[in-house]
């Protein structure tokens, strides 16, 4: 398997959030962008071992240039992370995909995420579940995050800024009290006690899970209060910085 996110083989450069709308008027430049999204659910998603229809359907379908501060945007569906601010990074489209498959969502699922970041991998979330929860600790990446699915027409998400690794506020918790499924897209030293408690029995979570520059994806489901671990594949992600996660 292809495996491995280098998040932090970042080319330097603008990283701040700059999010612009398509002009209409650089046609070119979005043929462009039309071909390198088809190369890249053809080479980097279908060409590895990307198989669920419905994330290949998704994720041809939501525009990630809009996700992606302006002047990186001609590499929106290049095959690795781009900056995204606050020195984070939207993930490599075929660990999104890979994370999503792995999840295994239906349309009955409430996810928590970890980790809006872009809030991309929360748009393909989105199109795919019932509802999506999400927390980023940085308000500015949280409300670009809002903004761009906002004017994607997203409207079953619900935004929270602060220390993910705690889980989702209780007293914003859905009506079942936990999760079906939860993602943790920043890596972790272990699986954050509070999120186990917050994930219903039967129910999965999928993080990068480890304490060096490369982690283990691993794919865990609670089953009668005990989690069971399967390892996906090595990566490399950004670390989630909170009480449960590393230290800042
Ligand atoms: N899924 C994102 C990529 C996220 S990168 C995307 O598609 O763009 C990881 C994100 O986790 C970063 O935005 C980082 O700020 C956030 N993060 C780190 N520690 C966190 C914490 N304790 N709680 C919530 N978010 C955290």
């Amino acid at each position: 398997m292809d495996s491995g996110e280098f998040e932090n083989s970042i080319p330097a450069g603008n990283e701040q959030g700059h999010y612009s709308c398509e002009s209409g008027s650089d046609l070119r430049s979005s043929n462009r962008l039309a071909k390198t999204r088809q190369r890249m659910l053809k080479r980097d998603l279908e060409g590895r071992d990307i198989t669920d229809p419905r994330v290949l359907k998704v994720m041809a379908e939501i525009p990630r240039e809009e996700f992606i501060p302006e002047s990186w945007q001609s590499q929106a569906y290049a095959d690795g992370p781009l900056p995204i601010g606050m020195g984070q990074t939207i993930s490599q489209p075929y660990i999104v995909a890979l994370m999503t498959q792995e999840l295994r969502v239906n349309r009955d699922c409430e996810v928590l995420e970890i980790g809006t970041g872009s809030g991309y991998q929360t748009a393909v979330l989105s199109k795919l579940v019932k509802k999506v929860y999400t927390v980023e600790r940085f308000a500015q990446l949280s409300e670009s995050a809002q903004a761009v699915l906002g004017r994607l027409g997203v409207s079953n998400v619900e935004f929270y800024v602060g220390d993910g690794s705690c889980g989702w506020p209780k007293r914003r918790l859905p009506t079942s009290r936990c999760f079906d499924r939860i993602m943790i897209t920043a890596a972790v030293p272990k699986i954050p006690e509070p999120l186990a408690k917050q994930l219903a029995d039967g129910g999965l979570i999928v993080a990068p899970v480890g304490y060096g520059g490369v982690q283990e994806l691993l794919a865990c489901e609670k089953k009668a209060n005990k989690i069971i671990e399967r390892l996906i594949c090595d990566v490399r992600f950004v670390k989630l910085l909170g009480e449960y996660g590393f230290e800042g």
